[in-house]
């Protein structure tokens, strides 16, 4: 607790409040700060509950740097606040205190919504629709509730136990769970907008995308968030795995790939260190656990063995260069800098896309990278069926996604009430 004091009193409580404004979901940063140092954690719940419903997630793993502590006044000059444990603390809190999510306006008895999927976007839409009296089904493919923060993020970064309470928290607000309910499979998007007055989906974009290079149909290349999600790794006793991107998808995959034992694992980057999306303190940790990183080096192509499983990668080495009228630096790669390195597996963490075959069957309008189309309002070119989150395109992390189910959820209590 002292602890906590030391760091709630180190902030300046800004007029200006610029961490809000760099946090996705809006947070009111310094008020529920102020709360903490005079003693009213309830009321700092209170606060952060208004705006988001993930505090003890987001406090764990959202990419803090590149958001709200990477605007606080602080940070100028020494360390910034320490939002992110602050707000965990306050959401384990809320857990272990029972503190109650406040009801809205009881405004939507009556009205039925269902979502389909159970990430951060679809979360939070359900909490916030059900918080104003909305009748809410989550509809979820898998056994488990959680989506993406159960299947594609670790253990290591986010204690289970944490998450499931934190899950729990959001259905006990009312809300109905149907759960191995795969959309077009077990239920159909024609026949939920009969039966529902709106639809959110909130199903994300997890099939990996791959490099288009010579050698990503061998035995032992993998999608690095399939791996993640599926966790049906290989035994990787004794053996060399090669982790392309430098996301915190990436970093995941090669600390994940780590404890599991691998030989040796390196992360290859085609561009500078300063330049990876990946958090600073998940390069870090992954460097201080003995993973090895090859900035400015390109896979050019997979070589596999007479069995065709994957047994060597081709390399390049890159120099940054900056291309008129473009912002930063693009890689080049450097003529006649090939090597070779030898390699069991190879998991590919560039970025994933949307399921294409289930997208088409459900008939709303796509963008030309195949996310669904939404208008100002998160609504679809299906009128009362909102989408959120990864599958729409939006920046792929946790608060983001929660950011678009809130809005979506407000949107879609607009909508309904308004007919
Ligand atoms: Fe506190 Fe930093 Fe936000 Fe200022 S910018 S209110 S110091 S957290």
């Amino acid at each position: 607790m002292e602890k906590i004091q030391e760091k709630v009193s180190y902030c300046l409580n800004c007029k200006i409040k610029p961490c809000s404004k760099a946090c996705p979901l809006g947070n009111d940063i310094p008020s529920f700060i102020e709360q903490i140092k005079i003693g009213n954690n309830r009321k700092a719940y209170e606060i952060l509950s208004n705006t988001t419903v993930l505090e003890s997630i987001c406090g764990r793993i959202c990419p803090h740097m590149s958001q709200c502590m990477g605007a606080c006044v602080r940070g100028i000059k020494s360390e910034p606040v320490s939002i992110g444990e602050l707000e965990a603390y306050i959401g384990d809190i809320a857990i272990k205190e029972n503190y109650q999510m406040s009801k809205k306006q009881n405004i939507g008895k009556g009205k039925k919504v269902a979502v389909i999927g159970s990430g951060p976007a679809s979360l939070t839409c359900s909490a916030f629709l059900a918080r104003q009296g909305f009748e809410v089904t989550i509809f979820e493919k898998d056994k488990e509730l959680g989506g993406i923060l159960i299947h594609g993020i670790p253990e290591f970064r986010l204690d289970r136990n944490i998450l499931n309470k934190c899950i729990n928290k959001i259905i006990d607000l009312g809300i109905d769970v149907r759960l191995e309910k795969e959309l077009e499979k077990d239920i159909f998007l024609e026949e939920l907008i009969k039966q529902y007055d709106a639809i959110f989906l909130g199903i994300g974009a997890n099939v990996p995308c791959n490099m288009g290079i010579e050698g990503e149909e061998l035995e032992g290349v993998y999608g690095g968030n399939l791996l993640l999600e599926k966790g049906k790794h290989p035994d990787y006793k004794g053996k060399r795995i090669a982790v392309i991107g430098g996301g915190n998808v990436a970093m995941d995959c090669a600390r994940t790939i780590n404890r599991l034992g691998a030989e040796k694992v390196y992360v290859i980057y085609r561009r500078a260190r300063e330049q990876m999306p990946a958090e600073e303190k998940e390069i870090e940790n992954a460097i201080n656990e003995g993973v090895e990183f090859l900035f400015q080096n390109n896979i050019v192509k997979i070589i596999g063995n007479t069995d065709g499983k994957v047994e060597k990668i081709e390399c390049i080495k890159t120099q940054l260069v900056k291309k008129e009228g473009e912002k930063r630096e693009s890689p080049i790669d450097i003529k006649d800098s090939n090597y070779i390195i030898p390699m069991d597996y190879v998991v590919m963490a560039i970025g994933s896309r949307p399921n294409k075959e289930l997208m088409n069957k459900l008939g709303v309008q796509l963008t030309s990278k195949g996310y669904i189309v939404v208008n100002e309002n998160y609504e679809t070119t299906i009128k009362n069926v909102f989408a959120g989150g990864d599958i729409i395109g939006s920046k792929a992390t946790v608060a983001w996604a929660a950011r678009g189910g809130r809005e979506a959820g407000n949107s879609i209590a607009k909508k309904i009430l308004s007919v």
